[in-house]
């Protein structure tokens, strides 16, 4: 892994995604180097010629960006993060995503975390201390081996739903991303979820001719047409719905 310290010159940016106001990505890449990812596409404004997943920028210094921006800024939602996992294994050490955590909370700006890894739970004190947070972990399957597949480098599905029970159990408001769609056994993803959270978002892959070689090269095309989302996330809604756990099925 290719780590790098730069000097970024933003470091939160309005966004135009429905229910944020605002995102913040304190990486420029992602360690976990999923293969489907739709943020590689950062690589053409950053210059990077190194595989998507073998990089990290980190912006060091946007932990004092942020407070010169909140000064200037309306409150609004903050989503972390949209083009990077905060909570990718080089947040470890440099705790970038720690230290602005605390500059938002001094302005109780509500935050919408979303990550794939337990690494969060390290923030749980800061967490704790939002009017309004929810922190989300994707999990786009039950089953290990199709991780694996399209995850090589993200934590497994087990240690993202015992943080999820965790942060449950702390009081946080959670919810899983089940997205993009991954192949699963949805009755076995509906079993692990319930008493993890307290909402579900469902979506498809949203960008199936940057991934059909890929899912060709595995035989798993089936895994990327629109009965197999359909059905699915159907399956996936009435058996949360059955247990009283809310959903939105985003497609
Ligand atoms: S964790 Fe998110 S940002 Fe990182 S590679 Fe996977 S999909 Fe992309």
């Amino acid at each position: 892994m290719k780590v790098r310290e730069i000097l970024a010159k933003t470091v939160l940016t309005r966004t135009a995604i429905s229910g944020f106001d605002y995102c913040m990505n304190p990486y420029v890449g992602c360690g976990h180097g999923c293969r489907y990812c739709y943020a590689s596409f950062m690589k053409r404004f950053t210059g990077h010629k190194e595989p998507w997943g073998s990089f990290v920028d980190v912006k060091i210094n946007a932990p004092s960006l942020l407070k010169k921006q909140l000064n200037r800024a309306i409150p609004g939602v903050v989503a972390i993060s949209t083009v990077t996992d905060p909570y990718q294994p080089v947040e470890k050490k440099y705790e970038i995503v720690r230290r602005c955590l605390e500059i938002l909370l001094e302005k109780q700006f509500p935050v919408n975390l979303l990550t794939r890894s337990p690494l969060c739970l390290r923030d749980i004190d800061l967490f704790n201390q939002f009017h309004d947070i929810e922190v989300g972990f994707s999990i786009g399957t039950n089953d290990e081996s199709a991780k694996k597949i399209f995850e090589p480098n993200s934590p497994t599905i087990e240690s993202r739903v015992k943080a999820l029970k965790t942060l449950h159990m702390e009081k946080v408001k959670t919810y899983a991303f089940i997205g993009p769609l991954l192949p699963m056994d949805s009755k076995a993803l509906v079993e692990m979820l319930e008493g993890a959270v307290d909402e579900i978002l469902i979506d498809k892959m949203n960008y199936p001719n940057k991934v059909i070689g890929f899912y060709r090269k595995k035989e798993l095309e089936f895994y990327l047409s629109d009965d197999y989302f359909k059905g699915v996330g159907v399956e996936l809604k009435e058996e949360f719905e059955k247990k009283g756990i809310p959903v939105s099925l985003i497609f």
